[in-house]
């Protein structure tokens, strides 16, 4: 495995494995990995005959009271789940090599990332699409793997991919979870024992989100509503959001929907000072 910080030497082994005829691919992270993490790499290692991972703390993705300088940095034990995946090449560039300092592009999506994660993260979305590009362009990826955990990442990244014509297959992989339900995170390990315990009430509302959706006459607001309500009831847990939205454009459900109506449960809460988010695809019964 090799384990590149320079982008130019990245994109030249990219491009001769690419002359080699080889299908690329590419799983961006920020890091301290977990399973989820994993999964990605090996659902590309199973597709792909190249693969790259990349590492990197996106400075540009974080708010200014966000958790940039405290977020994990694992970078030894990274590349040892790297190795075992089968990874080929991470590319783990220091910000001085992804940014100049007079760097003035920005990659933005629009009204997608106004919605939810862009309401309570402003300029987030802005960050991921610039740094994603940038990666992509570096990596010259034909698959580019994202995790549903990020659910409104993945929309977003697939909407910049159409948009610009990026000749690239978003392949969009689903949530692992820890046995009791709490998807995995690089966050969780902010957590203290206690707000683990907390924590699981995320995936626990969604789970009666998908209870309530799947009985016919379902409507989408009262399962909202139920959601939220076991959220705000919930001790040490302050909530952002707890909405059904459509899978594909975010918007909010109409009152009443037909049975079979697929749509998207998504969470976003605060445990002490740590911010989660979660989600599940329903279908209305
Ligand atoms: P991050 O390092 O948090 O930026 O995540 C890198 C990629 O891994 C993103 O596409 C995430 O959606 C994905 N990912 C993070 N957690 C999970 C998980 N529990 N299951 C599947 N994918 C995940």
């Amino acid at each position: 495995m090799l384990v590149e910080s320079c982008p130019q030497q990245t994109l030249q082994h990219v491009t001769a494995a690419r002359q080699r005829g080889l299908l690329t691919g590419c799983v961006p992270t920020m890091g301290a990995l977990h399973q989820g993490h994993v999964s990605l790499m090996q659902r590309a290692r199973s597709e792909c005959g190249y693969v790259t991972a990349t590492i990197f703390v996106n400075p540009t993705q974080f708010g200014p009271q966000e958790d940039f300088s405290k977020y994990p940095r694992t970078l030894q034990s990274d590349l040892q789940l790297c190795e075992q995946a089968g990874v080929d090449l991470v590319f783990t560039p220091q910000t001085d090599q992804m940014y100049a300092a007079d760097a003035e592009t920005v990659v933005q999506v629009g009204r997608l990332t106004t919605l939810l994660e862009g309401a309570h993260r402003p300029g987030h979305f802005d960050g991921v699409t610039t740094v994603v590009a940038k990666l992509l362009m570096i990596t010259q990826p034909q698959k580019a793997y994202f995790g549903q955990k990020d659910y409104q990442q993945q929309l977003v990244v697939r909407r910049m991919v159409r948009d610009l014509n990026i000749p690239v297959e978003i392949v969009t992989c689903p949530i692992i979870r820890e046995s009791d339900g709490l998807a995995m995170s690089s966050r969780n390990r902010y957590l203290t024992a206690e707000e683990r315990q907390t924590a699981t009430a995320l995936s626990g509302a969604l789970r009666l989100a998908e209870r309530l959706c799947s009985q016919s006459g379902a409507v989408p607001s009262v399962v909202e509503q139920q959601m939220q309500q076991m959220l705000l009831q919930t001790p040490g847990l302050v909530l952002q959001y707890a909405v059904l939205a459509d899978p594909e454009t975010l918007q909010p459900l109409p009152e009443r929907v037909p049975s079979g109506t697929s749509c998207v449960a998504l969470i976003a809460a605060r445990v002490g000072t740590t911010r989660l988010i979660d989600n599940l695809l329903l279908v209305f019964g």
